[in-house]
């Protein structure tokens, strides 16, 4: 079955999701006919808000802007389309299993409160500058498209000549430090310079954040890079909750597409990508509809891109082992919990539950709760992300009850026993961690959703619930992002590119693949 759509687009996006919705955008402000089909009946995939409760509202998965891409932010008019940030930036609270928590202020730590030492503030305000200086260097690789190592352009090439000149710029013993630490594990680095559980607990959880790695891993400190070189509203390391919850993100693009004459259609399957003579030429939706385009972005997962939509038998069989080998089992569960009213954290100050707060009181802390992980167990004593989005926008929970949001890990994809069984047993874990750090939370409960990997695939069409659609360790990012023949967005086959997480940089709401992947289209389709 033809669709009367027929003829009718210059470039299809398979996805919805933010970066789908990024790219499709793009696209659309070059003059293209843009369709975005996105199988769910609302767009914006993991960045979403949805009602868990009557009168509860939450972000679905993502609930914390970290790394919004400035120049999509800016390109695109997302605060003309309606994005808004629910306050300021907000602190973190690293929360302590003994005593007060400590609260970090500005942006990620610029100013510590009272509690912790003359050393260690010393200690943390060196290295946060180091981490920071460093982080600054990946930064342009980590916010642009990889060198293509082929064919490098001019402006590839004057990307590695101005992160040398970063480098250079460093002085020698900076430069030595950088490429001493660039693949060191975050507990040894933390080691060395400050000597506070709490901050190095909260530290170590950032690092190891989305990823299958504890923070004693080779090269976790990556992701307290890429956390980094990440901003908000102008301020890297900040990190900002968007009013209305992420699904507002999401709005926002959707409007930005919109406004640049792109048709979006949610309720919309695609089954598979036509392929002739080695071009991608269009869509078939699992309906039976074709749609044909000259251009198909699939900002969906890469490996369900070749495998499932395109077909092994249209790309050689090395990239098909390839695909086979991308790590993307995922390690992060969402907990929504309805409460009755705020809950009181021991210690905090009322103001400062407005913050992130982190329940990881040690490196080891962290450690222990990813042990279990490498051998498919759920972690005993888990460690947590949690923010109570209703207290600085009210719309999101009845008047006087509160929304909690919880980041949780470790929680493996393929949990041993089942997450049938384990899941309401890795519910009584986490409530019993909240309950020693707000005691009494569990009576103001009224209802709780716990998404585990496997809801969050099943949910969400995100494979193996995976955060970046694809683990962001060192030999699967830049150029080898998702896989050497799919990198840099192009793909084995002429007309089809990729714009998802899975591809350079990688995940978090960014929108940066789907921004890059549109200025890619543009440079080879013309
Ligand atoms: C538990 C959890 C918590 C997280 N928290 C944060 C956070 O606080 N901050 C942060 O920055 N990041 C966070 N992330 C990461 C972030 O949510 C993702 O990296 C990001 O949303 C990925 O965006 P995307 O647009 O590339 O993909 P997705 O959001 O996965 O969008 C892909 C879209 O494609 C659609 N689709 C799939 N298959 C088809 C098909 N065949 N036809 C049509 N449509 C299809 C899907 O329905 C989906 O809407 C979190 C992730 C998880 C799992």
């Amino acid at each position: 079955m033809t669709s009367s759509e027929a003829g009718r687009f210059d470039a299809i996006v398979i996805g919805g999701g933010h970066n789908g919705l990024a790219c499709a955008a793009a696209l659309g402000r070059t003059g293209r006919k843009v369709l975005v089909l996105e199988a769910a009946d609302r767009l914006g995939g993991a960045a979403g808000t949805h009602e868990f409760a009557p009168g509860f509202r939450v972000s679905s998965l993502a609930h914390i802007l970290n790394r919004l891409h400035p120049e999509m932010v800016a390109g695109l008019d997302l605060r003309k389309h309606g994005l808004a940030l629910s306050a300021g930036a907000i602190p973190s609270v690293a929360l302590s299993s003994a005593g007060d928590p400590l609260v970090l202020d500005g942006a990620y730590g610029e100013r510590l409160d009272g509690t912790i030492d003359a050393a260690d503030r010393s200690g943390w305000s060196e290295l946060r500058s180091l981490l920071f200086r460093q982080a600054g260097i990946l930064k342009p690789f980590l916010s642009r498209r990889p060198p293509d190592l082929g064919a490098m352009s001019l402006g590839q090439a004057s990307l590695l000549g101005s992160a040398a000149l970063s480098l250079r710029r460093l002085g020698k013993e900076e430069m030595r430090e950088f490429l001493r630490m660039v693949l060191m594990n975050v507990a040894d680095v933390l080691d060395e310079h400050v000597g506070d559980d709490r901050l190095k607990g909260l530290v170590a959880f950032d690092a190891t954040l989305g990823a299958h790695l504890g923070p004693r891993s080779p090269t976790s400190l990556l992701g307290l890079y890429y956390r980094l070189a990440g901003e908000v509203a102008g301020v890297t390391g900040a990190q900002a909750l968007p009013k209305g919850g992420m699904g507002a993100v999401a709005a926002a693009l959707a409007r930005a597409a919109e406004a640049a004459g792109c048709k979006l259609r949610p309720s919309a399957v695609v089954g598979r990508i036509m392929v002739e003579k080695g071009r991608a030429c269009g869509v078939t939706l699992d309906d039976g509809e074709e749609i044909r385009a000259r251009t198909v972005v699939s900002a969906i997962n890469p490996v369900t891109t070749f495998l499932d939509l395109v077909g092994p038998r249209h790309v050689d069989t090395g990239f098909v082992r390839r695909l086979g080998h991308i790590r993307m089992k995922g390690d992060a569960a969402k907990l929504h919990l309805a409460l009755d009213a705020p809950p009181r954290f021991a210690g905090l100050a009322e103001e400062a539950h407005r913050g992130r707060l982190v329940i990881a009181p040690s490196v080891d802390h962290v450690e222990k709760a990813f042990n279990p992980a490498k051998y498919g167990a759920y972690s005993p004593e888990p460690v947590m992300e949690i923010t109570l989005p209703s207290l600085g926008d009210p719309s999101l929970a009845p008047a006087g009850a509160c929304v909690l949001s919880a980041v949780v890990q470790f929680a493996p994809y393929a949990l041993k026993q089942g997450w049938e069984a384990g899941k309401p047993k890795f519910l009584a874990a986490i409530m019993a961690v909240l309950e020693c750090h707000a005691p009494g939370i569990g009576r103001s409960v009224q209802h709780a959703e716990l998404l585990t990997p496997a809801d969050i695939e099943a949910r969400f069409r995100m494979p193996g619930g995976h955060w970046h659609h694809g683990e962001m360790q060192v030999d699967q990012m830049l150029m080898n992002r998702p896989v050497h023949g799919a990198d840099g967005y192009d793909t084995p086959l002429d007309g089809l590119f990729l714009a998802g997480a899975g591809s350079h940089p990688g995940g978090g709401i960014s929108g940066a693949p789907g921004w890059n992947a549109a200025k890619r289209v543009v440079e080879v389709r013309g």
